[in-house]
């Protein structure tokens, strides 16, 4: 079992960051409002997630490592299928089998805390707010091959860093703070007040701001587009918002192309070319358009398959995906700029 978790673990994590995903992700999945992340040698050493969320339960402790982990696996062709998904369900489990873990939680209206060692199984009482730490350490030990493949400690933590962003630009309702060897590299605070009414857009803006500087607002302009067509709610169908940079923006930049779908950071051709036509008329050169997309629809018309190292949608009707984001973009840079 342990080994199958390895073979998985192996396939899906290549370094750091691909745990504080994991991690980053539970943390939201829980309800947190504030998510804090430690690191110690570029994550390779520690990684900790810190959330305020609902908590886990003391009996439910042990089944957060093990998930998934009653092992229907008898043959090398199960063994391949586990790796190819990914760990959908079973990433505590996985990176339980690569590293140190710990977990240390307290569910909301329980008034104790507990602490459960990953590799022994032993739990004990220990004193915390509601919520949830995850603890890995030594990430890849048992397997030193593996550790050989990371870059430096600076590198990983861009890593890190890059993919807290990521969720950083989904959520500007969550404050999310990032740590480095007992110093705060990032911090991006919640827009928006508790029990006051937030405009959602605003609170984007100032997220955007914060996370890819006051420069990206001032460069960019408002994208807010629907379809005309309503789903079975009476809502439009699709939906995109965000913001698109001027074409002249002076910090036209190649990593800074944002979409998301249905909440999640996505690299997707249909999106990326649809904004790339939007801009075909306004940017010379081999410029880079800088955008932030946000692009709701019916789940069911698109497929997201979350993979440790990738992230990919496949629509139903990618047509239909690329006029929207084409026609959100290119109505935005064709507007009068106040
Ligand atoms: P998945 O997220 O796909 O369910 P994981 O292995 O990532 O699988 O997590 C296993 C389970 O552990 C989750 O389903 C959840 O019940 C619990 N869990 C993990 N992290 C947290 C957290 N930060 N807060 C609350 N529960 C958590
Ligand atoms: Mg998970």
């Amino acid at each position: 079992d342990e080994l199958i978790s390895q073979i998985a673990a192996g396939e899906v994590v290549e370094r750091p960051a691909s745990v504080v995903r994991e991690l980053v992700d539970n943390a939201l999945d829980a309800g947190a409002t504030q998510v804090t992340l430690r690191l110690l040698a570029g994550g390779v050493r520690l990684i900790s997630v810190e959330d305020d969320g609902q908590g886990i339960l003391r009996d439910e402790l042990p089944i957060a490592f093990k998930r998934h982990a009653t092992s229907k696996i008898g043959s090398l062709h199960d063994l391949e299928s586990v790796a190819t998904m990914g760990f959908r369900g079973e990433a505590l489990a996985a990176i339980n089998s690569i590293a140190d873990c710990a977990i240390l939680s307290r569910a909301s209206g329980i008034n104790d805390a507990y602490l459960l060692d990953g590799r022994t199984g032993e739990l004990k009482p220990v004193a915390r707010s509601q919520g949830t730490t995850v603890e890995v350490k030594e990430l890849f030990y048992s397997t030193p091959a593996r550790r050989k493949f990371l870059k430096t400690d600076a590198t990983e933590l861009a890593h890190c860093i890059e993919a807290v962003r990521r969720h950083a630009l989904a959520r500007p309702d969550v404050g999310f703070a990032i740590w480095h060897e007992g110093k705060l590299v990032e911090q991006w605070r919640k827009c928006v007040v508790e029990g006051e009414p937030t405009d959602p857009l605003a609170a984007l803006d100032q997220r955007l701001s914060d996370v890819l500087g006051p420069e990206f607002l001032a460069q960019s302009v408002r994208v807010d587009w629907h379809s005309k067509q309503a789903n079975e709610y009476g809502q439009p169908a699709l939906r995109v918002w965000g913001r698109a940079g001027v074409p002249d923006a002076a910090r036209s930049r190649a990593d800074q192309q944002f979409c998301y779908v249905n909440g999640r950071f996505v690299r997707d051709k249909v999106l990326t070319h649809a904004a790339r036509s939007a801009y075909e008329d306004v940017l010379h050169g081999n410029r880079q358009p800088v955008y932030a997309l946000y692009v709701a629809m019916d789940p069911t018309r698109v497929d997201v398959n979350v993979h440790p190292t990738k992230i990919e949608v496949r629509f139903r009707d990618s047509r239909e995906v690329h006029q929207a984001v084409r026609h959100a973009v290119e109505d935005t840079l064709a507007a009068p700029r106040a």
